[in-house]
């Protein structure tokens, strides 16, 4: 559903940021508890133990949201596997119909049956083409038009999300990828920063090209799964497919 979508959404980006304070905040906290343990082993009067064996429980709690935190993060389905990009790209846009600022735009796509696969894990392709048709919609206005399309050209699949929006100026360009950089009144500015982590992860890049005024296409290579041993696919070699 469209609910279960948004959350993993939130949960992708959320899984990132966990790593990151798991590790930015885990570490200084277990130096401060070592710390309040040395401490406690000194002669102390009542009240100095009364509050330090304060401090150790609260030290505690933080340590076990923290432990919480990094193991509800964790990514529901990560198992790789073999992926068709026309069954991905229909499945983002299945959900994306239910998406409230879709109405009055034209969303299709253009992706054609006939393409290699490649590998990946399928819940974080359509993760990838949710967040940008999302945006894509986001910067059209009724009437706008979002068309994906995808080719494979030499041991790659290319894919493009283009629409006819607003566009993005060169300025705000070289921002776009980083997390928290949003012009929406309500944008957390995660989303293209968990899409460029997704590809990445999945041997690709993602780059974006715009004209203000006239409309903006973000374009995405992935090595294709083909016949070809010379076209092995970096880092997925163990792939069963
Ligand atoms: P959010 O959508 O929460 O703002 P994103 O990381 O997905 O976060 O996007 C960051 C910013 O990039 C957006 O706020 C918007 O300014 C810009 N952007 C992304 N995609 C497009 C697009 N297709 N057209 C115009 N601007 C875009």
């Amino acid at each position: 559903s469209q609910a279960q979508v948004l959350h993993q959404e939130k949960m992708a980006a959320f899984g990132l940021l966990a790593a990151g304070i798991a590790h930015e905040v885990g570490n200084p906290l277990t130096a401060v508890s070592t710390i309040v343990q040395m401490l406690e082993r000194r002669d102390l009067d009542d009240h100095t133990r009364e509050r330090l064996g304060l401090v150790t429980a609260q030290l505690t709690r933080i340590q076990g949201t923290l432990r919480e935190l990094v193991a509800f993060s964790r990514p529901a389905s990560d198992s790789r596997g073999r992926c068709s990009l026309r069954e991905v790209v229909d499945e983002a846009l299945g959900i994306a119909k239910y998406y409230k600022g879709v109405k009055g735009r034209e969303v299709r796509s253009e992706v054609p049956a006939d393409l290699p696969p490649m590998v990946g894990v399928r819940d974080q392709l359509v993760q990838v083409f949710f967040n940008l048709v999302l945006n894509a919609i986001d910067a059209t206005g009724k009437g706008g038009r979002v068309v994906i399309a995808a080719e494979h050209d030499s041991g790659k699949l290319i894919a493009t999300v283009t629409d006819d929006g607003h566009g993005i100026d060169a300025a705000q360009r070289e921002k776009l990828f980083r997390p928290y950089f949003t012009t929406k009144k309500h944008g957390t500015g995660l989303g293209l920063f968990v899409t460029r982590k997704l590809v990445d992860a999945h041997g690709g890049t993602v780059a974006c090209e715009s004209r203000p005024g006239e409309g903006t296409t973000f374009r995405l290579e992935f090595p294709a799964l083909t016949q070809n041993p010379g076209t092995a696919v970096p880092g997925l070699a163990e792939v069963v497919v």
